[in-house]
């Protein structure tokens, strides 16, 4: 037994050994992320009836566990001691036994740990299966009010102000590619100001956008606008908990069509073509309106 591991008090009922799925199963169980009531009926059974919790924190999974009269043996698995129990946690896999994995609040491996031994169970052929329940990003985007789909989950970004806004203008360089996707980040109260000013520097203050804070708990407050009042906002007065912040999408395609098509006019300009029959070649090629494609050639040709 693990020295960080404490011992069950009840063996498991059948019932609960079948949530627990066949010997040498693992089972990733989502918790609440602030309403304890939001705790999965079958992540209860399955934390019944596996052999051990791999768990985040054993203080916080004990009191989560003890609210539902169970104290199933815990183990810590966290960051960084994660390489080193994974060869331990396959072994007690391969052996037979079944093994719940669960982190301080809301789906494990979103921006919490548990990713690698994941991927090394399931590359050494186990069972790996999970009971869904809360997430703080999917709560957030869809009480946002913004497109639901498609969206990229972006986690927390760098915390210093220079990696933070290389990696913003990295997203804007991806949309500028054509991405137009609602974008989904984790931040911490003390710089959600800054965030949201970085990224209305980059995304202009006039995109749309959320910060949904405290989800599911009795300060719950979602803030709907965009990134322009929602930066004065928060620049003003620094919010306390928990927060998720969703970005509209960019025009995305449109503006990746666009510089498809200022390409096309610059190629047919330098081809020798005037302004009128470049822009009448690049509109029969691409479908565009003429007039539309004709205002972008006068412009390429430094005519207007
Ligand atoms: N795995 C978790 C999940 O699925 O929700 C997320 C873990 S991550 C370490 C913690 C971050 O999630 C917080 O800093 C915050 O950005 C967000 N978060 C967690 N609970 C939240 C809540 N109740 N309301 C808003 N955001 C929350």
């Amino acid at each position: 037994m693990d020295e960080s591991e404490v011992s069950p008090m009840h063996p498991p009922s059948d019932e609960a050994k079948r949530a627990a799925g066949p010997p040498g199963t693992l089972t990733l169980v989502a918790t609440p992320i602030g309403n304890l009531g939001d705790m999965p009926a079958r992540g209860i059974a399955v934390l019944a009836a596996v052999d051990a919790v791999l768990c985040e924190d054993t203080r916080v999974t004990a009191k989560l566990a003890a609210r539902h009269g169970l104290a199933p043996s815990l183990i810590a698995l966290h960051e960084h001691n994660e390489d080193a129990m994974t060869p331990r946690l396959l072994a007690r896999l391969a052996s037979g036994e079944r093994l719940a994995l669960v982190s301080d609040a809301g789906t494990p491996l979103v921006s919490d740990p548990g990713y690698r031994f994941v991927r090394s169970a399931i590359a050494a052929g186990h069972r790996v299966t999970a009971v869904p329940g809360p997430s703080a990003a999917l709560a957030a985007l869809a009480v946002s009010g913004l497109p639901p789909a498609p969206f990229l989950f972006l986690g927390f970004l760098p915390p210093r102000a220079g990696a933070r806004r290389a990696r913003i203008a990295e997203l804007a360089r991806w949309e500028a590619a054509g991405l137009a996707a609602t974008l989904l980040l984790f931040e911490a109260p003390r710089r959600l100001g800054a965030l949201l000013a970085d990224l209305a520097d980059v995304f202009g203050a006039a995109r749309p956008a959320a910060v949904a804070r405290e989800l599911t708990k009795l300060f719950e407050e979602v803030a709907r606008g965009t990134l322009g009042n929602l930066a004065r906002r928060y620049a003003e007065a620094t919010p306390r908990g928990e927060i998720v912040v969703v970005v509209g999408p960019g025009a995305g395609e449109a503006a990746a069509d666009d510089a498809a098509v200022e390409q096309m006019l610059r190629a047919a300009l330098a081809r020798g073509l005037g302004v009128r029959d470049a822009a009448a070649e690049v509109a029969a090629a691409t479908g565009r309106p003429r007039r539309d494609v004709y205002a972008r050639a006068l412009r390429a040709s430094g005519r207007e």
